[in-house]
């Protein structure tokens, strides 16, 4: 799957004073298709969410980190949080693909028959999980059993993703049932049914 961000130019004090986040929190709100944001040390405001398209089996292209209307819904939402930022410049825009296994478990295991040892499946939550995975990956490679080995992702195996075209039209609808969700429930401030019953269905 993939996350798109953006980032504006360095702002002014004065909208900082707006804005808030002086202690530069991460920040995310309840909505299903998930956003992501971090007042940044050089002072920009950086803003990221789903909502790109899934592409047929599972293809990866550097042209689709960069999704105009993407970019622009991200742009508009933030505007939408933060009402000080209408005008500003945006100085930034990129995205990237992120891992997502059938079950959202990311695991490390390691095959002593071949020694190709293996971390992944981090569902966008990469940035310390990569470095606890290779912690464990490192363990695993001196034969050592420690509390990392013995964390319930090492050797765990994931279900496969249904084939395609199956994977292609469950992954997009469910993108678009989580966008429409997010709009019913703006509009009328109770809970999306739909939304709630497919994350019964993921066991959430
Ligand atoms: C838009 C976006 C937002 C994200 N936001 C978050 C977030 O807020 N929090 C979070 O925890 N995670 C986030 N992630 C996920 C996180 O960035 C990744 O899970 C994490 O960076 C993975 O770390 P890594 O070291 O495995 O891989 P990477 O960080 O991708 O590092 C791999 C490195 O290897 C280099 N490389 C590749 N091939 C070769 C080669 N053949 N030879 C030499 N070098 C090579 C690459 O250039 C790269 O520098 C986000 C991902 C994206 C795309």
């Amino acid at each position: 799957m993939y996350s798109l961000m953006v980032a504006t130019a360095p702002l002014s004090d004065t909208t900082w004073d707006s804005v808030g986040l002086e202690s530069r929190p991460t920040f995310s709100d309840e909505r299903h298709l998930r956003i992501y944001g971090q007042r940044t040390a050089d002072g920009r405001l950086a803003f990221g969410g789903r909502g790109a398209p899934y592409h047929f089996g599972s293809r990866i292209d550097p042209s689709f980190d960069r999704d105009g209307r993407v970019h622009a819904m991200l742009r508009s939402i933030l505007i939408d949080l933060f009402p000080a930022l209408e005008g500003v410049e945006f100085s930034h825009a990129w995205g990237g693909n992120l891992g997502v296994p059938r079950d959202w478990y990311p695991s490390v295991s390691l095959d002593r028959s071949t020694g190709l040892a293996v971390a992944r499946g981090y569902v966008g939550d990469g940035v310390a999980t990569a470095a606890l995975s290779g912690r464990t990956v490192a363990e695993l490679v001196l034969g050592r059993e420690t509390e990392l080995t013995r964390l319930p992702w090492t050797g765990h195996s994931s279900p496969r993703w249904e084939p395609e075209p199956l994977r292609w039209l469950g992954v997009n609808a469910v993108t678009a049932l989580f966008a429409a969700a997010d709009v019913t429930e703006r509009r009328f401030g109770r809970p999306s049914r739909a939304a709630a019953a497919f994350w019964r269905l993921l066991g959430h």
